[in-house]
């Protein structure tokens, strides 16, 4: 099939994945408390698809699947949810924040590559492709000290990595390691968070706001692994829970009257 007519159905599919997206959203929506959401932020875009798999997925593609299931999982949690950016047409970062405007949280979905010097070519499917060593695999979470309120954004991220490794899945560390284009501190050692202080979809957003990259695409077993519908339900059910959790001792501390 030609570049031009495989794009062509490639955004027809896009268009009624969109409308399944958005009639759900509408459901979310009518199944929550109106006064209290989660923003689930589809990262990158269809002309931006941010990175390629080993195998030659795209990672917004990723993203909106998990971004769904965590959607999915949110809404049989009685925690009301919305997807930003389901159908990969929002171009820039600060739009993402506003459409995520009265949310309690905004979590961006996304999916990990490795520093291009970590790659190597290989075949597959008769394309050549990249793909990184096996040391590379896991989650990672992020938040920014210029958000506006890092607190939360904080506990909400590191519940949701507890909440992960206590499901078995491995944070993957490595965004702390003395690399160019790494070095991401972290935040929170145990639970794989890091800061990462000017993601702008973070700092910009007017609500507790946090990043999660779910695994990394390039590892081949990995990508796999990310493709399992199954498990895709687990972790998306572990994070979830979390989300649940952590919202919910924060309504609580809010409620709670402060005593000096
Ligand atoms: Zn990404």
């Amino acid at each position: 099939m030609s570049m031009r007519s495989r794009s062509t159905v490639w955004r027809l599919m896009a268009g009624r994945q969109a409308l399944r997206l958005a009639v759900l959203g509408i459901a979310f929506a009518c199944a929550g408390f109106a006064h209290a959401w989660v923003a689930l932020d589809v990262g990158h875009n269809l002309d931006k698809p941010g990175a390629t798999s080993a195998r030659g997925r795209t990672e917004f593609e990723f993203n909106r699947d998990l971004a769904l299931e965590i959607a999915r999982a949110l809404q049989a949690q009685g925690v009301e949810a919305r997807l930003i950016n389901a159908d990969g047409s929002i171009r820039t970062l600060t739009a993402r924040a506003r459409a995520a405007s009265g949310a309690e949280l905004l979590i961006a979905v996304h999916h990990d590559s490795v520093q291009p010097q970590f790659l190597t070519p290989w075949a597959h499917d008769g394309m050549e492709r990249l793909r990184s060593g096996d040391r590379f695999s896991g989650f990672s979470l992020f938040v920014s000290r210029r958000s506006t309120d890092l607190g939360a954004g904080l506990r909400c991220a590191s519940a949701i990595g507890a909440g992960l490794i206590e499901d078995g899945f491995n944070p993957s560390l490595y965004h702390a390691e003395p690399v160019p284009g790494e070095f991401k501190p972290f935040a929170d050692r145990t639970n794989g968070v890091h800061y990462f202080d000017n993601l702008v979809v973070l700092k910009e957003a007017t609500m507790p706001a946090l990043l999660l990259e779910a695994g990394v695409i390039v590892n081949r077993d990995e990508e796999e692994r990310l493709l399992d519908p199954v498990r895709m339900r687990r972790m998306a059910g572990a994070i979830a829970r979390s989300i649940r959790s952590c919202l919910a001792a924060r309504r609580i501390g809010a409620a709670r009257p402060v005593h000096f």
